[in-house]
């Protein structure tokens, strides 16, 4: 396991140890199941650890909320740019994984041991059944009574299901299920998809400097380095070099930037490549390492 130096990096590490926890399951040499999110599903669906983590992280980041606020030269956006003192502030959210738990859409995927698929994800997308990560609610309405808004930028993708219907159902849904978990009701303008007026873009650069431009952005919430850092998912992308970023930002963790555990998938085990095996780097003796 790569060498971690600090405990802000832990959830990556719980990441890789789940994954090696499911070898357990699927050893090398064995078939491998469609899919093998089993530990790291059982471990959001279940685990009172996992409730307790986001009741952390939501609840550290509210005790740094006033004192963000009230520093108008203060911004947590890479992407801000200008005079941006006199804007309204504003939070940006990923959706998945950051305040919304899929986890019961992972459990169907391991329990039928079927792959991921756009279709199938949008029909779980417009059902609109998502739970509330732990602590996320509490702090959007903390949010709200500081006048601070909202912004959800999600790499749910718009697709339009009727050929004279919204070009973007998806966006409703979304609301509706933030809304029906306890968020107070977003501005459909202030929730940014994965859609044609940014190009389909998954890199969220783009909608991050397009919410910079309407409000001073305070904090950044997400479970993916992609939800606070642009360029990470070009070809070649390596774990030392996401190692990197993190470091270089190491001011910014746990006081503007806040990362909410995601051990099922994420860009992280993209850039492992396809031998995850390989990537298990299991001690052996007389190993000095
Ligand atoms: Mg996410």
């Amino acid at each position: 396991m790569m060498a971690r130096s600090t405990g802000s990096l832990g959830f990556v590490g719980l990441a890789l140890l789940l994954a090696g926890c499911a070898s357990q399951v699927v050893g090398p040499g064995q078939p491998d199941p469609v899919n093998n999110n089993l530990y790291a599903t059982l471990y959001l669906r279940t685990a009172a650890e996992y409730d307790a983590l986001g009741r952390t992280i939501f609840g550290a980041a509210g005790l740094h909320i006033d004192a963000l606020l009230s520093d108008s030269n203060h911004s947590a956006a890479i992407e801000q740019r200008g005079q941006f003192s006199e804007l309204p502030p504003g939070v940006i959210v990923d959706v998945d994984e950051t305040v919304l738990d899929n986890s019961a859409y992972q459990a169907t995927l391991v329990a039928e041991n079927i792959s991921y698929t756009t279709p199938h994800w949008d029909g779980w997308v417009a059902e609109a059944k998502a739970d509330a990560v732990p602590g996320a609610v509490a702090f959007a309405i903390s949010a709200a009574s500081r006048g601070v808004t909202m912004l959800y930028l999600t790499n749910r993708r718009c697709i339009q299901r009727d050929a004279d219907g919204d070009p973007c159902p998806q966006r409703a849904e979304t609301i509706e299920n933030l809304v029906r978990v306890g968020f107070p009701e977003p501005d459909p303008g202030n929730v940014y998809l994965r859609s044609a007026e940014f190009d389909f873009d998954s890199d969220k650069g783009s909608r991050r400097r397009a919410f910079a431009e309407r409000y001073r952005i305070i904090m950044l919430f997400g479970d993916d380095l992609g939800d606070f850092v642009s360029g990470l998912k070009e070809a070649g992308v390596t774990p030392a070099d996401r190692d990197a970023v993190v470091a270089r930002h190491a001011e910014r963790w746990g006081r503007e930037w806040f990362v909410l555990p995601n051990p099922s998938y994420g860009s992280w085990l993209g850039v492992l490549g396809d031998e995850l095996y390989d990537q298990l780097e299991p001690w052996q003796t007389g190993d000095t390492k």
